[in-house]
């Protein structure tokens, strides 16, 4: 069966097509698919946005084409799990990733003016499939580690150069991509996700 996948990214879609290649023919970007939008997410969680975005694409293509999507952030334990579903928006729209750091170590440092030091955080991943079997699915990854004072490392986007990951030691902006892909949430949600394909 061939997918089609709910984003233009091309990080999400060349990860996407490595991971699930025994399970789906092709993953089509919506750029071949000849579709252009920008979906609203109201969503509160991770899940209600992914599925947002899918089955807004799905039922678009007349519920032919298995649909993917996935929605991701960072929640920050001392933020009460903010940006959580803004993580892209968090310093407002359009996406602007220097701009959400610098608001991210603004609002710990006035914080920690009165709490103590705690920099706990997770990315979240949840990766979701509408198939035109009416099966709708999800699968969740997490990885967990600290919010640094300073940038390290200069690969990846997002927040990644402030996110020190316990598990590999280093930031996710000083990681190779291939190292990131072992333990990062977008590869533990399509590993559950496929589990349940
Ligand atoms: P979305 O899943 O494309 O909506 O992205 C949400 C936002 O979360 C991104 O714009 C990033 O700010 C952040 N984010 C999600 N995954 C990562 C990651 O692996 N590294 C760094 N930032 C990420």
């Amino acid at each position: 069966m061939n997918a089609v996948l709910a984003s233009n990214n091309s990080h999400k879609l060349e990860e996407i097509r490595a991971l699930l290649a025994d399970k789906f023919g092709r993953v089509y970007s919506l750029a071949d698919m000849g579709i252009q939008t920008d979906i609203d997410e109201t969503g509160a969680t991770f899940e209600e946005n992914a599925f947002i975005k899918a089955q807004t694409i799905f039922d678009f293509l007349g519920g032919k084409f298995a649909v993917l999507a996935d929605d991701s952030g960072l929640c920050v334990e001392a933020l009460g799990g903010a940006p959580g579903v803004y993580s892209a928006r968090y310093a407002g729209s359009p996406c602007n990733d220097d701009a959400n750091n610098a608001l991210l170590l603004k609002n710990l440092h006035e914080r920690e003016l009165s709490f103590p030091k705690n920099r706990r955080a997770y990315f979240a991943s949840v990766v979701v499939a509408v198939l035109p079997d009416g099966r709708k699915l999800a699968g969740e990854g997490r990885v967990y580690g600290t919010i640094l004072d300073e940038y390290r490392g200069n690969g990846g986007f997002g927040y990644d150069p402030l996110f020190y990951c316990d598990e590999l030691g280093k930031t996710f902006a000083e990681a190779q991509m291939s190292e990131k892909n072992t333990v990062s949430h977008r590869a533990r949600a399509l590993a559950a996700l496929k589990e349940k394909l």
